[in-house]
């Protein structure tokens, strides 16, 4: 039996490192992996980081004069810290996280970009960053200035008629674009019921049309990863409100068929909604809006560098096509006939947007957001926007052929990959994963070596699925430190190293029992 340290932590039985002095330290720390508490545990009672008069250990019980009612029984249950215990808590804790700032994020279908400090910068005007949603409008028109320019910006470049600004994240709009595929059909009196979404899907898309109250069917792909043209062809039908398609799709493919899914689906009166989540790896090269597509969200926090839910709601603008443009909800911006693109507002719908579907948010937006987006836009211009779409193809594409020796690529013969290289966890006798290890082996490996792991099991197409998303903001340096790591790895696999099954060992936490955790979250302190 190994014996517990101070912070509770033991080595197991066969663990790689069991019994290097290293391993156990009589605090808990390991070098500069410092172990930190729960701040419920750290805390005493009666300690406090500022000084109040007449509070001490024991309440003096006198009533604070004119408050008396509000006086507590009991004292609040507040872990008990000092000011600097309060700050090492927290530092402690951020240091034992990952982020885009440490390292490569190879989560594939998140596009983890490095979010420029100008972005930071600009949104930190206080002309942006202090108005207030409720300031009449004539005092805030660079603010509303920021917003037209960056719909005009998103409409130019998906080659759409019009957007809708204020979604909140990718899956709101989604919802906001199945909203306006409801309003356009019902408007017609053609209430339809199903929508049609490929099994390579992100899980949003049929989550969000079951919310909007569809029922959900799924095409199946082909065995190149695209959608089985035939199989969505023979589904259509006068029951089918809207197909979803997310292009380039999750297996990291650009989907060829695209008008022609497009030009089959309103041949039978339904609309199309693409799931534009992967747009960074087109913009600049293509418009949606040639492809037929009627609605397609875009997440700016991913193709325009804003933080991923960096301190509250995110931004996923929505682009509509002209036949949806009518029930788009209030404010949108809207092209006009000279290139110009005006915002529409509540005021307006009377007499120029009678048919809207209504709100999908109160105010314009995310106005921090926006801002970082137009910045960046604004900072690459439309080559640079370009050259962001070329670059993340061709880091993934050095990723795909780095690794397809030694992992499974299994769409990998089939050509170039879009902004991800998917693998799997196939066994082909000189390369892949052999019995016994499986891509989660991989995955906590790569937290050993110091990477934050790969999106893992997703897209579900694929047995075993790694999405590697390396994004055009990591150098040839560090895709080659994360493909070394790779294969590494691999390697281990193959010569059935039993140490990489109990990876990670070098992380601030072992392996967790992840069924567990999702089936019977402790959420709670339990004292
Ligand atoms: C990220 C993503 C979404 C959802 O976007 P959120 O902003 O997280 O709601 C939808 N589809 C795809 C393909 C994505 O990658």
């Amino acid at each position: 039996m190994s014996v517990p340290n101070a912070a509770g932590w033991r080595p197991e039985p066969g663990e790689a490192g069991q019994g290097s002095p290293v391993m156990q330290t009589a605090s808990g720390d390991r070098g500069l992996m410092l172990e930190e508490p729960l701040i419920f545990e750290l805390g005493r009672p009666g300690t406090c980081g500022v000084d109040f008069d007449g509070l001490g250990d024991e309440p003096t019980g006198q009533p604070v004069a004119g408050l008396a009612r509000f006086l507590r029984a009991e004292p609040p249950a507040l872990p008990g810290l000092t000011e600097p215990e309060a700050v090492r808590h927290y530092t402690r804790l951020s240091r034992q996280n990952y982020a885009i700032d440490l390292g490569p994020f190879p989560l594939g279908s998140c596009t983890m970009k490095h979010n420029p400090r100008l972005n930071e910068k600009m949104a930190r005007l206080p002309g942006f960053a202090d108005v207030h949603p409720l300031q009449p409008q004539q005092t805030v028109r660079g603010a509303i200035g920021v917003i037209v320019e960056l719909a005009q910006w998103l409409v130019t470049l998906t080659g759409m008629h019009s957007v809708a600004m204020t979604p909140k994240a990718g899956a709101h709009g989604e919802l906001c674009g199945l909203l306006c595929i409801r309003a356009a059909l019902e408007a017609r009196g053609d209430a339809r019921e199903v929508i049609l979404v490929p099994e390579s899907a992100h899980g949003t898309n049929p989550a969000t049309a079951a919310f909007a109250g569809y029922r959900v069917e799924n095409i199946p792909a082909t065995p190149d990863g695209r959608v089985d043209l035939a199989a969505l062809k023979s589904r259509l039908g006068p029951d089918v409100a809207a197909v979803m398609i997310t292009n380039p799709n999750t297996c990291g493919l650009f989907e060829r068929d695209m008008k022609t899914i497009s030009d089959a689906v309103h041949a039978v009166g339904a609309l199309v909604y693409c799931d534009g989540a992967n747009f960074n790896a087109i913009v600049g090269r293509v418009r949606p809006g040639d492809l037929g597509i009627d609605a397609m969200h875009i997440n700016l926090h991913k193709t325009f560098s804003t933080p991923h839910g960096g301190g509250g709601p995110g931004s996923g603008p929505v682009v509509l096509s002209e036949a949806l443009t009518p029930f788009a909800p209030l404010p949108f911006a809207q092209a006009m006939a000279d290139g110009t693109v005006r915002l529409i507002e509540e005021e307006d719908a009377p007499t120029d947007h009678p048919q809207t579907f209504g709100r999908m948010a109160a105010f314009h937006g995310q106005m921090g957001m926006f801002t970082r987006a137009l910045t960046y836009i604004l900072s690459h211009g439309a080559d640079g926007l370009r050259q962001v779409a070329e670059d993340a193809v061709l880091n993934a594409n050095y990723v795909l052929r780095s690794l397809d020796d030694v992992l499974d690529a299994p769409f990998g013969k089939s050509g170039p990959c879009m902004h991800e290289a998917l693998f799997s966890d196939a066994d082909h006798g000189l390369g892949g994963l052999p019995e016994g290890f499986t891509t989660l082996d991989i995955a906590k490996g790569l937290i050993d070596e110091g990477f934050h792991p790969m999106t893992v099991y997703f897209p579900l197409v694929v047995h075993g699925a790694m999405l590697v998303e390396p994004t055009e903001t990591e150098s040839k340096a560090g895709l080659d430190r994360f493909i070394t790591a790779m294969r590494s790895l691999a390697a281990r696999a193959r010569n059935a190293d039993p140490s990489l099954k109990s990876a990670p060992h070098l992380a601030p936490r072992r392996r967790l029992d992840e069924t567990q955790a999702a089936r019977k979250p402790v959420l709670a302190w339990q004292g």
